[in-house]
């Protein structure tokens, strides 16, 4: 093993240990849950020593810097999956359709109708995640709690595989509240899968019945700092500066 193997081995083992403990407390295991490392910003040799130490999921946030990166770590290493966690404009469907295979970030009608021409288009069916703006922030992305259902419905009428609910919380506030909302939410929908929680907050998110954690920090270090800011994910940075 190298050092940055060795080094990656090691933060992941922490990272599975404290899901290990969270998820105990609901009745699962580390097992039960999938951890997606979010490698936004990192190069493709910040990203190989993971995919040494065993990490095969991976989650990014933009679809141009994706294309950029993954198709040859794919050849690489057959068995990756390949998540989408940030905003997709309409146009990008198709790249995105092609590119990955879960999709976290529908949240609106135009988006939907898109993702279903470009499923059909590519004869390809991606599982989805509805992303809610859990805290109502103006800024941030994400179906309005209000319109939720009926985009549900919709997706659910398009024969999209739905997986389940997706969500940030807003920054500098104790996001367990937002994690039992978008859970309580699920729950009334019948969806089985919730996508919440992050280098700072995952535990809890995990204790309120995450399926599915996104994350970046704890498992690559600091962002590289030449990157552009990302509206969705600010809350990570000033959270990380507490993290372990
Ligand atoms: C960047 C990002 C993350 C990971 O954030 P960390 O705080 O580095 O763990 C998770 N989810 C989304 C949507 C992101 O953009």
């Amino acid at each position: 093993m190298t050092t940055d193997t060795l080094e990656a081995a090691q933060r992941l083992a922490t990272v599975r240990e404290a899901m290990g403990r969270a998820a105990r407390l609901t009745d699962r295991t580390a097992d039960d849950i999938t951890l997606i490392a979010i490698s936004k910003t990192q190069a493709a040799d910040a990203i190989r020593p993971l995919i040494d130490a065993g990490q095969r999921a991976f989650g990014e946030n933009r679809v141009q810097e994706a294309q950029g990166k993954w198709p040859a770590l794919r050849e690489e290493c057959a068995d990756l999956q390949l998540h989408l966690v940030g905003q997709l404009q309409s146009n990008k469907a198709a790249d995105a359709i092609a590119l990955f295979d879960v999709i976290h970030s529908l949240d609106r009608p135009s988006l939907l109708t898109a993702l279903t021409k470009a499923m059909d288009a590519a004869d390809r069916r991606i599982p989805c995640y509805i992303q809610v703006n859990i805290g109502a922030e103006e800024q941030k992305g994400g179906c309005a709690i209000a319109d939720t259902p009926a985009l549900i419905k919709a997706a659910r009428a398009a024969d999209i595989p739905l997986l389940g609910l997706m969500c940030v919380p807003p920054a500098d506030i104790e996001p367990a509240p937002f994690f039992a909302l978008l859970a309580k939410m699920a729950r009334e929908e019948g969806l089985a899968r919730l996508s919440m929680g992050m280098s700072g907050d995952y535990e809890t998110a995990i204790m309120l019945g995450a399926t599915d954690i996104r994350v970046g920090t704890a498992l690559f270090g600091e962002r590289p700092s030449a990157a552009r800011p990302d509206p969705t994910s600010g809350r990570g940075m000033v959270r990380n500066s507490r993290a372990k």
